[in-house]
């Protein structure tokens, strides 16, 4: 492997040669739904009753795959797998480790368009959303791979030194830990935390959402099938409830690396944090909430461009990303032209289902998360004035969950759909009466995950820099698409515990650091 880390690029599906490789991926995918999966648990496939289905979001009468419903004996049986694995795999050179990543990563790239494939019927993204995805997961495993290596051995550059003393900082892991995560990003943030975590010497059970298991499960089958040693990974489906609340209660377990809801978030915290009998460790907690984003748009803003980013953050892949824009926090005196130019664009916007490549709001994940922003556009009627969307332009008769893209105008900055996480693709438009205002509204909410200023003023756009309390900050773009190894994310306030996913110091979460101080005499002198 090189040093240097780029980016994957994502497919250009204008280049007909692409295109059709991606539909002919879609039609193989197609003739694979409704498959039976096993668990993985020490490099074996448990074969079990599958206890819950994944269904296409697009036509709920398409399962996609069945998976076994882990109980708590099978989860702990997994964890103390990983926890045997994690024996030999933590004395497996940080190279070889790495390796693993990198080997894989490169199956990912080569089976790009099939596993793409499987999250537009599994949890309803579009192509270019899904490949996005895709290249996202590389990057993530060459990443990690290659900062391993930065924080392989001694890192003695920093410490200072003592006369007829020896002294050596270095990184050792942790042990064995759970990951458990959403369905929205079901290749990207498992594997990430996933490689994260293993790449830096620990072993895993991960606890896949039970909206996307299947698209999880082909990665993982990846690595055992690369020859991964039994243990290191294992997969446990299952009701996050049961399994998951199992898992992150485990005397053993190590460490927890979550990310979904703040509520499940928040529950994962607390839980972890209390003592079990016979736990010998704090366990560590590392967790990636949700977001109630804003996009400032400045009175001096390009106002096409402003839309354009408004739209891309509010509705790419249907509202459903912890980095949607889903307030757009207006100057008054540009707010009637903005409005005006965003119903345009939104109308421009096609519902349908996603194997479609012309669509570009798909359906939303569920029955309840449909129930839920239905919900919401209720409340948002009471609360605002209906700009466009809402139920009444939803399609006739479709058995999927399609909610049109909904915009609320005159949104008051404490209404319910101003502070809430709706994860949907409904946005909030709300008047600021300067730039001032505009900022003490984006702040005004418990999260602080993203946040995007469209300002031409370099005055305003330092401010933003430096009071924004955001963890990723976009100036002039959207506020969605960040790119690991460039644009480090994760969240401040109740957006999660402040780590940086493909960042530098990701990996520091799953590492401890050792000191050791040697005094020297000349018959125990170290060789070299
Ligand atoms: P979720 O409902 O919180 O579920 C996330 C995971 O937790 C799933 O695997 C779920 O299993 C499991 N789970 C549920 N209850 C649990 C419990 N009591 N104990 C342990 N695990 C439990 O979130 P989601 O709907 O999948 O994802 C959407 C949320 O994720 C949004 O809030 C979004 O903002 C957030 N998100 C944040 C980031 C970030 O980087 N900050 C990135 C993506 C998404 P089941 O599926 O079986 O219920
Ligand atoms: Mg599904």
């Amino acid at each position: 492997m090189t040093r240097t880390f780029e980016n994957e690029p994502e497919t250009d599906f204008t280049v007909e040669a692409n295109a059709r490789a991606f539909r002919d991926a879609l039609t193989q995918v197609r003739g694979e739904l409704g498959r039976s999966y096993p668990l993985i648990i020490d490099g074996e496939e448990i074969h079990a009753e599958p206890g819950l289905s994944s269904v296409s979001p697009a036509d709920p009468d398409l399962v996609i795959g069945r998976f076994p419903a882990a109980g708590a004996e099978t989860a702990a049986r997994a964890l103390e797998a990983a926890e045997r694995a994690f024996e030999t795999w933590s004395r497996v050179s940080a190279p070889e480790r790495a390796h693993y990543l990198v080997a894989t990563a490169a199956e990912v790239r080569r089976q790009r368009h099939r596993l793409a494939a499987w999250m537009v019927y599994e949890v309803g993204k579009s192509w270019g959303e899904a490949d996005g995805e895709v290249a996202e997961c590389v990057d993530l495993m060459e990443y990690y791979a290659r900062r391993m290596l930065d924080l392989d051995g001694p890192q003695n550059d920093t410490l200072g030194s003592v006369p007829g003393e020896d002294n050596e900082f270095f990184y050792v892991s942790l042990g064995a830990g759970v990951v458990i995560s959403p369905w929205n990003f079901p290749l990207a943030l498992t594997f990430g935390m996933a490689s994260a975590a293993m790449v830096a010497g620990n072993t895993v059970v991960v606890k896949p959402a039970s909206n996307s298991p299947t698209s999880v499960y082909h990665v993982a089958r990846i690595l055992q099938d690369l020859g991964l040693p039994p243990g290191v990974l294992n997969v446990v489906t299952g009701r996050g409830e049961a399994v998951g609340q199992t898992l992150v209660e485990h005397p053993r377990t190590r460490f927890v690396a979550f990310t979904g809801s703040m509520d499940v978030g928040v529950g994962i915290h607390a839980r972890a944090a209390q003592l079990q009998p016979g736990q010998v460790w704090l366990k560590r907690t590392v967790l990636e909430l949700g977001g109630k984003n804003a996009v400032i748009v400045d009175a001096d803003a390009d106002l096409d461009a402003a839309v354009d980013g408004v739209v891309a953050s509010a509705f790419g892949f249907q509202g459903q990303k912890c980095s949607a824009g889903s307030r757009a926090v207006i100057d008054q005196r540009v707010y009637d032209d903005f409005v005006v130019k965003l119903i345009e664009r939104v109308r421009e916007l096609k519902v349908g289902d996603p194997v479609d490549p012309a669509v570009t709001v798909g359906p939303v994940v569920d029955e309840r998360a449909y129930r839920d922003i239905r919900r919401y556009i209720e409340t948002g009627a009471r609360e605002g004035t209906l700009l466009v969307g809402g139920m009444s332009d939803a399609p006739e008769g479709d058995k999927g969950y399609f909610i049109p893209p909904t915009v609320f105008g005159d949104v008051d900055p404490k209404a319910i759909i101003a502070q809430e996480e709706i994860f949907g693709p409904v946005l909030a438009c709300i008047k600021a009466k300067d730039f001032d205002d505009a900022l003490a509204i984006a702040n005004d909410t418990k999260y602080g995950l993203t946040g995007a200023v469209f300002s031409r003023s370099r005055t305003k756009l330092e401010r933003a820099r430096r009071e924004f309390q955001v963890g990723n900050l976009y100036l002039n773009r959207k506020s969605t698409g960040a790119l690991m190894g460039v644009h480090p994310f994760g969240g401040f306030k109740m957006s999660g515990t402040d780590s940086k996913a493909g960042g530098p110091d990701y990996l520091l979460h799953f590492l401890q650091g050792k000191s050791v101080g040697e005094r020297l005499s000349n018959s125990t002198a170290r060789p070299g």
